[in-house]
Parts: C-alpha cells; sequence; structure tokens
C-alpha cells in the first residue's frame, strides 16, 4: 500500500485497509486482523491530555471512590504471592495501590505528572515516576517484573507494537504482561463518541488484532478474554451520554435512576438476544 497513513499498525503493509465510519471521525479497519485504527496513527501530545475533560477531576474522584475493577481482579489472579508488579499508565496508583494490599510491589509510569504526585502523597507509593513509554523505561527501578500492565493504554499510543516490545523487555522470563484494550465489536456499540473518537482512542480492537499484535511483539500465544458486558459499563455510557465524560458524581436525582433503570432493562434484553458483546479485551501472555 502506497499511503503509509492507511497501513494496519500490527500488521504492516502486507494487509489491506478499508474506510469505515467512526466515531466523530473515519476509521480505516484492517482487513486481515479487523483492527480499527485513525489513518496517521498520530498521537496528540501532553496539551491534549492536560486540557481534555474526560481527565478533569479523575484523580480526585478516583481516589475518592475506588471502584472495583473486573480487570484488576483478572490482573492479579495472574501474580504469584510477592510479585514485582508494573503499571503502564498508572494513574494515580488505583490499582498498584490494590496490589500492594494483596502483598505485592507496586512500580509504576504515567505521563501526567500530576497524577503520580497523587499517587506518592495520597496513596504513598513510591515506586511511581513521570514518564513516558517506551522513552523512560530503563528509569524505573524494580525490573524485571512478574507482572506487567497496561490498561486501557495501548489505544492511546501511536504503535501499539512497540510499546509490547518494550513491555517484554522489562517481564521476567515467566512473568506476563496484560493489557486491556476497548473492543471493536462490543455490542451494544453504545459509547461516548468523545471518548472514542480520535486522537484521544487510536485504536479499537479485535481479539484477532490483540492476539497479532503481542505475537509480533515477540510474545507467547496470548490468552485473549472478553469481559463480560455488565450493568455499570452500560450505565456509565448514558450517564457519559448526558452529562459528557467527566460527570458531576455522585449525583441520585431522577435522572440518574431513570439511566440506571435503563441500563437494567438493556442488559436483561442483551444478554437474552444472545447478541450481548462485553466492551474491554484482556490479553495475557508470557514472553517468547
Ligand atoms: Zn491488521
Amino acid at each position: 500500500m502506497s499511503d503509509r497513513s492507511l497501513v494496519c499498525p500490527v500488521c504492516g503493509p502486507e494487509s489491506g485497509s478499508a474506510s469505515e465510519r467512526g466515531p466523530l471521525a473515519p476509521y480505516r479497519r484492517c482487513t486481515r486482523c479487523g483492527l480499527r485504527f485513525t489513518p496517521g496513527m498520530r498521537e496528540p501530545g501532553a496539551a491534549f491530555y492536560a486540557s481534555s475533560p474526560i481527565y478533569a477531576g479523575r484523580d480526585e474522584r478516583t481516589i475518592a471512590r475506588p471502584e472495583p475493577s473486573w480487570a484488576h481482579e483478572v490482573a492479579l489472579d495472574r501474580a504469584p504471592p510477592g510479585s514485582r508488579v508494573f503499571d503502564v499508565g498508572c494513574g494515580d496508583g488505583a490499582f498498584l495501590a490494590l496490589a500492594q494490599q494483596r502483598g505485592h510491589r507496586g512500580f509504576g509510569v504515567d505521563h501526567d505528572a500530576r497524577a503520580i504526585d497523587a499517587a506518592r502523597s495520597l496513596r504513598g507509593l513510591h515506586g511511581v515516576l513521570a514518564g513516558r513509554v517506551p522513552e523512560d523505561l530503563a528509569r524505573v527501578a524494580g525490573a524485571p517484573f512478574e507482572l506487567v500492565t497496561a490498561f486501557d493504554v495501548i489505544e492511546h499510543l501511536g504503535d501499539p507494537v512497540a510499546v509490547l516490545r518494550a513491555l517484554r523487555d522489562v517481564v521476567a522470563a515467566a512473568g506476563r504482561v496484560l493489557v486491556t484494550v476497548p473492543h471493536a465489536e462490543r455490542r451494544p456499540a453504545w459509547f461516548d463518541p468523545r471518548v472514542d473518537a480520535p486522537p484521544h482512542h487510536l485504536t479499537l480492537w479485535t481479539a484477532a488484532a490483540l492476539r497479532a499484535a503481542f505475537l509480533r511483539a515477540g510474545y507467547a500465544e496470548p490468552e485473549i478474554m472478553e469481559k463480560p458486558l455488565a450493568f455499570e459499563d452500560l450505565r456509565l455510557h448514558l450517564v457519559w451520554r448526558r452529562h459528557g465524560p467527566n460527570p458531576p458524581v455522585p449525583r441520585a436525582g431522577l435522572r440518574e435512576r431513570f439511566d440506571s433503570l435503563r441500563a437494567r432493562v438493556l442488559l436483561v434484553l442483551s444478554r437474552a438476544s444472545g447478541r450481548a458483546r462485553g466492551q474491554m479485551l484482556v490479553a495475557v501472555a508470557r514472553p517468547q
């Protein structure tokens, strides 16, 4: 393919891509692995994230009201006792704090220096630093790690395979790397278009694309899971649609109760139809 901006960032030029309607902007869909990707795969840079309403007030909110996370539990299920756990895009350290409560040692990196300050001062996490991946991985102490995680990170990055390769370099030979990504084939397909649109999400993933990315980055065959569609996934997207991706919380008005009711009904109908698909994919793999 002559136009490099239309080349699948997982499969490379040997695969083709087709135009597809995307949230607020067109996507390409890889004809081989099904990855939805933004033409050019250009990351928006720090200023975009610093000014994005999606992240405004995030640290205060998640520290005040930590939410149980299915993906965090999946990850900790795979950590042997006393693991060194490294979280890429650790934010304010919600996952690392949970890992430390379970007897592991937490390390992490995030591009947001404010979130790192919160992780240190409010959660007492000292193995975290502000930096970028893969450039700043060498500065992180504690490698090799028994568990390396990247929750909802690689869909924001311009070269996801290069990032997976960099994570392979810091994971122990018998350790595991776990990533979560937005599922391109989720159903119902609701998702706040502002959250999904490029340049925020550069990619939406299929199981085939995730598998191909791990194999290309030098891992053994990955285990791939789909997060079961849950009430909270649907409720949250109704709230986002009403208030935007940074809703005022907590609220418990009539509208919120109506959204909860709609989410419950929709969940029951989706499950009964047999067509429900989860919003998130998880891949776990050992380095090869
Ligand atoms: Zn592809």
